[in-house]
Order: C-alpha cells, then structure tokens, then sequence
C-alpha cells in the first residue's frame, strides 16, 4: 500500500513517491510526469489530462480547465449534460494521477499528502480533501506548496537554517512567499499573490506583440486561428529558455505572417507583467509578520523558466536568483521529501510545518452613539502565525443597552460591510450607564483553520461559536458589489471634503500595516466624530490634521522596498553545491 504526495496545480498536476531514500516522480501512461489538470467530455466519456487539453481547442464547451481558481466556490461546469462543481471535477484529476501510480508503483494508492497555496482558506483546503476522498484516497495531510517547495530546496542543498523567498509563476497564477527555515521548522512569515497572473499571460503578451508586429488584429482572427497562434506563443516562449531565438509562423486568411523573438524582447513584451510581478513581491515582503533577511530567492513553477524573468529578477535583486533546472516540479519533489519524513526515513529527520493565517478576522465595532458606522476591529491580523489567540474587551455605548452583539468578519476592509461576514454571537448585559458593562472576545485561530469565538460577558454569561467550512472567500464580484456600497454609505453620510478623506483612508487600509491599520482607524473615527459633533472649528482642524496624517501614511504604504537590500548580497547557503 503506497503513500504518494500529489502536487494538484492550477494547469498541470504531479505526483511523487519515497522510496529507498529518493524522491521518485510518478510518470502518467503517456511517460510524462506533469499531467494537465484538465477534464473534457468526448463521445467516449469523460477524458483526463493530455486528451481533454488538446479539446481545449477542439471542444472547448466540452471541456474544462483551471477549476482549481474556483475550489470552494459553487462554480458550475456543464459537461456532456451533466454538472459538475470544481471539487469534482479535481476529483477526476486525482482519480487519473492514482490509477497512473498503481500501475507505476504496482500496488495499490491508500493515503495521499497533498499541496495547496497558501493562501488557500478553510473552504478551499475543505474542497480539496473532498476531492481526494471522492477519488476514493484519504488525505493525511494538506501541504502548502511554499513549504514544499522549501523542504525540497533544503533537502537538495544541504540542510541549512535560513529565509526563502519562494516564487511561483505557473500557468495561470503568481504565488510569492517567504518562508523561513529554522532548526527543523518550516515557517511561512508572508505570503501575497494574484490569481490572474501567470504563464498565459506572457502567452497572451506575445500573441498581441505578434499581432502588432504583423499590423494584424487579435480580434479578427477566426477562432481556430487565435488559439494557433497561442500555442505558437507558448511554444516559441518555452523555446526560448534553451535558444536565443524562436520563429513563430502564422497563416490567417490566406497569408503568412512571422515573427522571430529573441530574449532581449521578452523583456520589452513582458515589461507591465513583470512590474506587476515586482508589485506582488513588494507586497508579500509587507505581509511579512517579520521584517525578513532573505538568504535566496527561489523560482518554482513552469513559468519560473522563463529566462527574461529570471534576468529581470536578477537585476531587480542584485543577485542570481536561484531557478532549479526544472522547477515546475519543485512542488512534487518537495511532498517527495515529506513523504520521507512521514514514512520516518532515517535520512530525515522530523520537520514541523507552521502556516499562517491568509487573512485578517475581527469582529464589528462602534466608536460613538451617532456615528452608525461599523468597522471592523481587527482580532487576529493577516499573517499571524498559527495556531494563535488573541481577546478584547469591548463597553456598551449607550445608557440602559441590554445586550452586546457581536458580528465576526473576515477581510481586510476598514467598513464591516465590506468584508465577510462569518457569523454573530450576542450576550446579554445589565442596564446600566453607558461603558460600564462590558464583554470579552476570544479569538482562537487553530492549524487546521477552524476559527473559535467565544464571548463572555461581564455578568459571566458565556457564548461560544465554532466557524469551520464557511465559505471564507470574497470573489471580484462580491469586491465590486462591495465597493459600490462604500461610495453610497459615505455620501449619505458626510460632507464631501471629509467623505473624500476618509475614502482614502480606507482605501488605504487594505494595504497598510498593522500598527498603520490602527493609525487609519483612528484617523477615520476622528474625522466621524468632528463631523457629528458639529463643531466648524473642530472639523476644520481635524480635517487638517488628519491631511498630513494621510499624506505621510501615503507615503510609508506606496514606498517600495530595495530589493536589494533585501537580500544578502553574498551568495550564501543553497546554491554553493551546485
Ligand atoms: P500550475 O502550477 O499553474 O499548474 P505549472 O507550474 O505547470 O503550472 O506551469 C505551467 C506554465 O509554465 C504554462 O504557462 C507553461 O507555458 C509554462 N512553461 C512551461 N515550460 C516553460 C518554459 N520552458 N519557459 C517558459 N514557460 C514555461
Ligand atoms: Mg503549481
């Protein structure tokens, strides 16, 4: 009965097995270790991986592809009349890597690790155990893909203690994080990322630059048409990272069109998608629960090939950065490792894995009796590390309240509205004079991502909720809704000066750090309680005072870290055996 790690990836999957003290990659029926994570319906039934992707092209209605986005959500695929959520439809994908292994391994597959972002919150990582368990395999654990990749960095080179930035640029997402590595604990400290970014981007950059180049318009090409000239994009891009140059040919509407790419201009094509590389990391170093000293930076994942972005990277660091010669596998070597260690190989000795909280969980508070607004008081910030707990005591506003009530959110919105509700709990109070009785909040946040409430108040009542497989995700949809209601709520509220301040405050908010998060809280109930408490002078004044405050936290929160002075400048641990 083996024991396989499965690196379930947004366009291709892996699997990897420990066997005799080496990390094995699991080849599929085609003798190919990356199958895509890809579902089609054919006349003949439901296909996986190679098949269904070439139906891409030749029945895209038929076929599915980048569920992975949707994991946790009630997205729904219809394929050959019936429907399927993305849970299903991974299922597939984990069915097909299993059957391939039994066959590789020649015994049967029971138990299976398996490797999510980061970023990944409880409905997602609940989705994807479903997944493994309807494909008929029990999930010991849940890996995220950083620590992965930084166990199989640590494993290659030597272990050392030291702090990774690992980069993950695949098919269709970026995922930067850094992860520390200290005596036997793997720590991710911070993680930022987009899910619209990846290797199809570059993809589509080229196919437009092609288009330009020839005086050619995307838009009038017949559908066959443009999905040829994106394979000819992906295979001239991928023919770049062994050649100096690469000839793309295209015959639309009875002629032939060319283009000869080189290096040098994958860095020009690229340059806004590289910027917005260099934003994410920028990003993920503020998310950081430390200021981090990062040793190496490391590239994972198939794009991480792509040689304009390591010379880019480069440049930007100062330094080499470190792309292993196949890094698209990176991920499935790394749950190779832990398979090792789960199996208590001697080579290996026992890691302990932490992970962090992706975001910010609070509850809605009030800071005055007219102000109607709720924002969001913060219990447990954005990249703490878990398990973690954290309580608050909070007052009642008004004289003779009976009950103190309480919303939990998760985001990183300043306004309540704005974020996720989870759920509420209310205890009861004694009436009395306003801000004599009170109730504490307990937040405790565990390694599994099963949030615990509990609110006692001071008449010693006791209430407790457990939040586990909510839905914990907001989608663009939900974001712009949200962001509509914001603009309306302001100005039903306030004059226009201090509306105009305060939005962008709160605009602030979500990028700020969490001793400026409380900064911006504080400017904002400021600006509230001037407003309400009529006073000319007084709202004239705090608006002046909370002007600077905004320009000088505008300045701290758009101010881009050195990448250089990020990292070591002296090539250190992983690369020297090289
Ligand atoms: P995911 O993690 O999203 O499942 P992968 O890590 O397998 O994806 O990366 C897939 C992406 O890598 C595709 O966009 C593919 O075009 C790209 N890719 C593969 N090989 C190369 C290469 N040699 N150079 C540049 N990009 C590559
Ligand atoms: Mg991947």
């Amino acid at each position: 009965m083996a024991f396989i790690g499965i690196d379930l990836g947004t366009t291709n999957s892996l699997a990897c097995v420990y066997q005799k003290g080496e990390m094995i990659l699991i080849p599929n029926q085609l003798g190919k270790y990356q199958t895509p994570s890809v579902v089609s319906y054919t006349e003949n039934g439901l296909v996986v991986g190679e098949a269904a992707k070439s139906n891409l092209i030749l029945s895209p209605d038929q076929t599915a592809a980048s569920f992975k986005t949707f994991m946790g959500t009630n997205k729904i695929y219809n394929l050959g009349g019936e429907t399927y959520l993305p849970e299903e439809l991974s299922a597939l994908v984990i069915k097909q890597i299993v059957a391939d292994a039994e066959t590789f391994l020649q015994e049967p597959v029971t138990e299976a690790i398996i490797s999510v972002p980061a970023y990944f919150n409880d409905a997602q990582r609940c989705a994807t155990k479903l997944a493994a368990q309807l494909a008929g395999v029990h999930v010991e654990r849940l890996i995220n893909e950083p620590s992965a990749a930084a166990l199989y960095y640590q494993m290659t080179y030597g272990k050392k203690d030291g702090c990774i930035m690992v980069i993950d640029f695949g098919g269709g997402t970026l995922d930067v994080s850094v992860v520390e590595c200290f005596e036997n604990i793997i720590e991710i400290i911070g993680i930022a990322g987009d899910n619209h970014l990846g290797g199809n981007d570059v993809d589509h950059e080229i196919a437009q630059f092609f288009c330009r180049q020839n005086g050619i318009s995307l838009e009038n090409l017949s559908n066959e048409e443009r999905a040829i000239l994106y394979k000819q994009a992906e295979k001239a891009k991928i023919m770049l990272s062994a050649n100096e140059i690469a000839t793309m040919v295209l015959v639309a509407q009875n002629k032939e069109y060319r283009l000869i790419l080189t290096n040098k201009l994958m860095t020009e094509i690229c340059n806004d998608l590289f910027q917005r590389i260099k934003k994410i990391i920028n990003q993920a170093v503020k998310n950081c629960s430390r200021r981090p000293a990062i040793d190496n930076v490391v590239l994972v994942g198939g794009s991480g090939k792509l040689t304009a972005l390591q010379k880019y990277l480069s440049d930007l660091f100062g330094r080499q950065v470190y792309a292993a010669p196949e890094p698209e596998k990176a991920i499935a070597l790394g749950l190779g490792v832990y398979a090792g260690i789960k199996l208590r190989d001697e080579q290996m000795q026992d890691i302990v894995m932490t992970d962090v909280c992706p975001f910010s969980l609070g509850v809605g508070a009030r800071h005055s009796t007219q102000d109607q607004t709720v924002y969001m008081e913060t219990m447990i910030i954005r990249s703490s590390m878990l398990p973690c707990a954290k309580e608050k005591i909070f007052y009642t506003l008004y004289d003779g309240q009976t009950a103190l009530n309480f919303k939990i959110y998760q985001g990183e919105q300043y306004y309540v509205e704005n974020n996720l509700e989870l759920g509420e709990i209310t205890v009861s109070v004694v009436p009395d004079k306003a801000g004599n009785q009170w109730a504490k909040v307990t937040f405790m946040y565990d390694i599994n991502g099963i949030l615990y409430v509990s609110v006692q108040s001071c008449t010693g009542e006791i209430k407790e909720k457990e939040i586990v497989n909510e839905k914990l995700h907001l989608t663009q949809e939900e974001l712009e809704k949200s962001k509509e209601k914001m603009t309306n709520m302001i100005e039903n509220q306030l004059n226009l000066d201090e509306n105009e301040l305060i939005q962008k405050f709160v605009y602030l908010y979500q990028f700020a750090a969490p001793f400026e998060k409380s900064q911006i809280g504080f400017a904002v109930s400021n600006l509230q309680n001037a407003y309400f408490s009529g006073s000319p002078i007084l709202r004239k004044k705090t608006y002046e005072n909370m002007r600077e405050l905004l320009k000088e936290l505008e300045y701290h929160i758009s101010q881009e870290f050195d990448f250089k002075d990020l990292l070591y400048q002296e090539d250190l641990s992983w690369d020297e055996e090289e």
